[in-house]
């Protein structure tokens, strides 16, 4: 099965195609491109205002111009104490340009005052998958708190900041495969894994 994931997030596809295989063990096996694969599809402004219009807004494009089943993640990080911020805005919570270690310490220093009980927040990921002009959506969450310090190398964006509930380390502090069980992102794959099982790639 050909699809390709509308990101060029080299982290994100790198959690995506391991979470997929892992989950199609066994199964039709996903052939799966990326838009570097397809110079003449243009950046995606992600100007929504949910993690799911931005997801698919993604998905929809780059499925008409590839003319292939495409799947897009939108996600980030809401913080209570912030309001749900930066939400939508995670990946420029610094800036536009900004880099993860940028936005780790704006939420560090936005956080510096709110005391351990009030660090509650969460990942969200919204999977979008379009075909043929048709879109359906997969959502997932974890739960879990903000650090006040960075801890650990992997993953990527907030990963050193972000502890899941019932965990005293980091997801950056994690191995890729412990933080996928877990994670967001994970969470709506396997419902999108779930679905294709059941319908194969068909929306309804
Ligand atoms: P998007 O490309 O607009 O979906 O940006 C997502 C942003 O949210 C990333 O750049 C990260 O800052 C943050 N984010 C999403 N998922 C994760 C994750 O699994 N770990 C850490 N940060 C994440």
């Amino acid at each position: 099965m050909d699809i390709v994931l509308a990101t060029r997030n080299k982290k994100k596809i790198y959690e995506i195609r391991k979470i997929l295989s892992e989950e199609m063990a066994g199964e039709d096996m996903f052939n799966i491109f990326t838009p570097d694969d397809f110079p003449q599809c243009m950046e995606v402004e992600e100007d929504g205002k949910t993690f799911e219009a931005n997801a698919v807004k993604k998905a929809v494009y780059i499925s008409e111009c590839t003319g292939m089943t495409a799947i897009a993640d939108d996600s980030g990080l809401e913080v209570d104490a912030l309001n749900g911020a930066p939400g939508v805005f995670s990946a420029r919570y610094a800036g536009e340009n900004a880099d993860d270690m940028a936005n780790c310490e704006k939420l560090l220093q936005e956080m510096k005052n709110v005391s351990y009980d009030k660090r509650a927040a969460r990942f969200v990921c919204c999977i979008a998958m379009a075909v043929k002009g048709e879109v359906k959506t997969f959502n997932g969450y974890v739960e879990g708190r903000i650090g006040t310090e960075l801890r650990g190398k992997t993953g990527f964006g907030y990963d050193p900041l972000f502890y899941p509930e019932g965990h005293d380390r980091t997801f950056a502090e994690m191995s890729n495969d412990e933080k996928n069980s877990m994670s967001h992102r994970g969470r709506a794959l396997r419902e999108l894994q779930k679905h294709i099982k059941e319908k194969g790639i068909s929306q309804s």
